[in-house]
């Protein structure tokens, strides 16, 4: 016999026989009659026995044990119960050490970190599966719509000789006897790609960055998705596409991922297209207006961020914007200028947080060489990725987003480390 899935118990026909293997939830054994809830990927099920023998070998069961039943499917008694299973075998696969160091039950609620402590445990409770399978359907919606749009799926090397974030975030290793750094993006190798000629291109893959930050929406290791296209005509190019991406994902996820929407409350509205699109400029005004005064060529911080996300949602009716004509001295040296002070970058903000960076890159090569040098750093470190810019390279741009950072805000979560299975920051390097 196959095993089943707690969930198809529901559409089983009454009367037929079922395996099903999963943990122990709750046990209840009242002398005549016994109750087991097993709890599997997909939900869970009550076991009803009131067989001597079953019940005798139920005492040995402790929560949380990995247990295989066979039996029948019945309807249960109680108004709301649906279908139960009438257990006619059943066995413990794994016994449970009963003193488990979480509350299992739901009843008393543990903090973020004896949970991620203990996030293997945490994982079973159904609304952290339902987080997963939501991260994995929004990670195949995007590439569905990339390989669906002729895009090329990279993967760059994670070990590097330079950053291209700027050297505060780095994490330094030894290599055979040479400094090398874990990579903040795959930013440097998507452009020599396009030199390549492979034109569109996307990864979706771990970057690190050593910010030595304790927020909501840091980690030291992320998931990046990263994407860069050839022969645009601008930036406007490219924010079009996160637009089309962002309404197709979302747009998957409420027709296909109900279940798990609904088990996590959720219902994701689609934001109105186009996304407004404000310029930094024109947000410092909005800023200002409120009392906040920041000049031009400050970094809109994470409280203002928030406050400007408040504005525009207030005046746009959107959650949904991109900041655009940022600064070029906040900006990292590969963006394109637009005139002396502007550049052509972008953020796409989602719920008052920045979702991805993108804008055009400049792809002259004298250009170039000067913004690298402008910014301090050495031409040397950059010697590879440089001498691709000789020999024909494109007018091009892309963006690079944060998937945990998207799944963050897509499913209303207070923290990033909810989004991810085993996050990394300054103090967590286990499990
Ligand atoms: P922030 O200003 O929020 O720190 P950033 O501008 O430094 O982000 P980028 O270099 O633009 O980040 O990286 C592109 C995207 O990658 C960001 O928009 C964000 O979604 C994600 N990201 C960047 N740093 C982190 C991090 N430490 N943890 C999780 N996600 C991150
Ligand atoms: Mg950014």
């Amino acid at each position: 016999m196959e095993r089943i899935y707690s969930s198809e118990v529901q559409k089983a026909k009454v009367g037929s026989s079922v395996e099903l293997a999963g943990w122990a939830s709750a046990i209840k054994l009242l002398g005549k009659i016994a109750f087991v809830r097993l709890r599997d990927r997909e939900g869970d099920v009550q076991l009803v026995t009131s067989d001597k023998k079953l019940i005798t070998s139920l005492r040995d069961l402790t929560h949380e044990s990995v247990i295989q039943v066979k039996g029948k499917v019945r309807k249960s008694k109680l108004k709301v119960g649906g279908n139960e299973i009438e257990l006619q075998k059943f066995e413990i696969l794994s016994k449970a050490d009963p003193n488990l160091p979480i509350d299992m039950s739901g009843k008393i609620p543990t903090d973020l970190s004896k949970r991620l402590n203990w996030r293997v445990l945490d994982l079973r409770d159904t609304k952290r599966t339902a987080i997963f399978k939501l991260r994995s359907a929004i990670n195949y919606y995007i590439r569905e719509y990339l390989q669906q749009n002729n895009f090329i799926e990279m993967q760059t090397p994670k070990l590097v000789g330079s950053g291209a974030e700027g050297g505060a975030t780095l994490f330094s290793l030894d290599y055979y006897g040479k400094k090398a750094y874990l990579s903040q993006s795959q930013q440097l190798y998507k452009q020599m790609l396009l030199a390549a000629g492979l034109d569109k291109v996307y990864e979706i893959g771990p970057t690190f960055r050593a910010e030595n930050s304790h927020t909501a929406r840091h980690l030291a290791e992320f998931t990046h998705f990263d994407f860069e296209m050839a022969f645009i005509k601008d930036e406007n190019d490219i924010m079009k596409l996160i637009e089309d991406l962002f309404i197709y994902t979302t747009t998957k996820l409420n027709t296909h991922n109900k279940k798990e929407l609904q088990i996590l409350k959720l219902n994701i509205e689609l934001p109105k297209v186009p996304f407004p699109r404000v310029t930094y400029a024109d947000a410092l005004k909005m800023l200002a207006k409120e009392g906040i005064k920041l000049k031009v060529g400050e970094d809109i911080g994470t409280e203002d961020e928030k406050k400007l996300g408040e504005l525009v949602e207030k005046k746009y009716k959107t959650k949904a914007y991109f900041i655009t004509k940022f600064p070029y001295v906040i900006k990292p040296f590969y963006i394109m200028k637009d005139g002396k002070t502007f550049s052509r970058a972008f953020d796409f903000e989602y719920n008052g947080e920045e979702l991805a960076s993108g804008g055009q890159r400049e792809h002259n090569y004298e250009k170039l060489t000067s913004q690298i040098k402008g910014k301090g750093l050495k031409l040397n470190d950059f010697e590879d990725y440089l001498n691709t810019f000789k020999f024909g390279i494109p007018a091009h741009g892309g963006f690079g987003l944060g998937i945990d950072r998207l799944v963050k805000n897509l499913l209303n979560l207070d923290n990033i480390r909810e989004a991810v299975l085993f996050p990394r920051d300054p103090e967590r390097l286990s499990p």
